[in-house]
């Protein structure tokens, strides 16, 4: 026995429903019978929402598209319809005893914008899965009459991106969503990250979005400094719109209003940001506005403390204490990275003779001079080369884009820039150029063996290993 209502009972209900959920919930009761459970989902940033259910004790929330049977049939735009669930990997059980199910996808406006569900504990009828498309058919005509479903609240949208920003954990992802977020929960179009670069230089732009961002980015010193004097005393500051002339506005932003941004808010996050939402039109922000923002901006500083964190370990983890070059593991994942990309050349350095020069001088002085040699060699390198170190008294540097004859070349110069350097030692280094489709163990192993061969002719001097050939 389906609901109490006839389908042109429906109809009336929903014509007399005020808003999404009232016309869910004429759907839901319209279904609804002792053995029948309906539910209406409707996609709202990017996730599936119920809007009405009945008979369920249970609910299940928030589907991302193709997520159990609701997800699936909206991400397919198709009809699901189960004799038994059982028989279906992706049903996800809301009800215990459940065996059919049926799922209609809900269209308006020439798309699909949620789905009506029934399920039932035995399977469904022919009359049942009628009644679940006419239902669906009619929620979508009035979702189109209404002219489709209701744009979010920016409280709605703010918290979805205050979700997907806590999911961010590398620097840039997290500057971007930030921005992201302003823009979207203000009228405001563009946004910038100040970041402060030390504790005594000033702040400077770390991430831009929107058509102002070329302004932002490239705001005079004297802006940049007015901006961050907005923010000394804790407050969020707002430009009005519509203000008449004669107001007081800093000389930096006038500058920046010169250049277009019109409209300006400026927020601290934590100590070391400060956020700067803009717009190039004259726009007013009101008090909601800036709750949403400050929300935001403590949100946003607790996930950029985890970022910073996040970041610093991995420097760490990546790095050798010593030196702070990259270390054998840092150069192994480098060096695989590189050969699958193109041509490199792979230089390994090591000291001649360091045994002896640490116990003559003693073991901080050999300290004294890795680095000094670290320093040196990086001196000889080019943009884009890398320095390790991935022994003791051993470097290695990647040379991207290079062939034998420049890895010669360049082994050469950095041999050339420890000597000097002033130190008293010397260097042996092996070159050797990857050849396309050469693995990483067979280049490491060619530059080995030269790197051996000039320790056998005597040290303190450079030879390449040719693929295939003498070194
Ligand atoms: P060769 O010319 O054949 O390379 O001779 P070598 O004496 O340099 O021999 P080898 O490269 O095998 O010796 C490396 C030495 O580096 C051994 C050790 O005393 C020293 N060493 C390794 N790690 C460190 C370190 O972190 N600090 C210092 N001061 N010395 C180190
Ligand atoms: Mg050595």
């Amino acid at each position: 026995m389906m609901g109490s209502m006839a389908g042109d009972d429906l109809q009336l209900v929903l014509a007399r429903s005020a808003d999404l959920r009232a016309a869910s919930r004429a759907v839901v009761e319209h279904l609804a019978s002792a053995e029948l459970r309906p539910s209406v989902y409707i996609e709202r940033g990017g996730r599936l929402r119920c809007q009405a259910l009945l008979g369920y004790r249970h609910l299940l929330d928030g589907f991302p598209p193709w997520t159990g049977v609701i997800g699936r049939t909206f991400a397919t735009e198709t009809p699901t319809i189960l004799q038994d669930v059982r028989e279906d990997e992706s049903y996800l059980q809301a009800h215990e005893g459940t065996l059919g199910e049926v799922c209609i996808p809900v269209r308006a406006g020439g798309r699909t914008v949620g789905v009506v569900n029934l399920e039932a504990p035995r399977p469904m009828t022919d009359p049942e899965l009628a009644s679940v498309h006419h239902a669906a058919r009619a929620l979508g005509a009035w979702i189109t009459k209404a002219g489709g479903v209701p744009p979010e609240s920016a409280s709605a949208r703010l918290v979805r991106h205050s979700i997907a920003l806590a999911g961010e954990q590398d620097l840039p992802s997290v500057g971007g969503a930030i921005l992201a977020a302003a823009i979207d929960v203000t009228p405001l179009n563009s946004a910038m990250l100040l970041v402060r670069a030390s504790l005594r230089d000033g702040f400077a732009p770390e991430a831009v979005s929107g058509p102002l961002a070329a302004v932002l980015r490239h705001a005079p010193d004297e802006s940049i400094s007015a901006l961050v004097a907005f923010t000394r005393d804790g407050c969020s500051a707002y430009t009005v719109a519509g203000a008449g002339e004669g107001a007081a506005i800093d000389p930096g932003v006038e500058a920046l209003r010169q250049a277009g941004a019109v409209s300006l808010a400026v927020l601290p996050i934590g100590q070391d940001r400060i956020l700067v939402v803009a717009s190039d039109e004259d726009t007013s922000l009101d008090t909601g506005h800036l709750e949403l923002l400050e929300l935001l901006a403590a949100h946003a500083a607790a996930c950029l403390r985890t970022a910073v964190s996040v970041h610093r370990l991995r420097a760490k983890a990546a790095s050798d204490p010593l030196t702070g070059l990259g270390h054998h593991g840092t150069f192994h994942t480098e060096l695989a990275e590189a050969c699958a990309t193109g041509a490199v050349g792979v230089l390994m350095v090591d000291i001649d003779d360091f045994k002896a020069y640490n116990d003559l001088y003693g073991h901080p002085e050999g300290d004294r001079v890795l680095c000094s040699t670290a320093v040196a060699l990086a001196g000889g390198l080019r943009a884009g080369d890398s320095l390790y170190r991935v022994g003791g008294d051993e470097f290695a540097a990647l040379l991207p884009g290079v062939e034998s004859e420049s890895a010669l070349e360049i082994a050469r110069r950095l041999h050339g820039c420890v000597e000097a350097s002033g130190t008293t030692l010397t260097v042996s280094i092996g070159a050797a150029a990857a050849a396309p489709g050469e693995t990483t163990d067979s280049v490491l192993r060619r530059a080995d063996r030269a790197l051996y061969a000039v320790k056998k002719e005597g040290r303190d001097g450079v030879a390449l290993a040719r693929r295939g050939g003498r070194t």
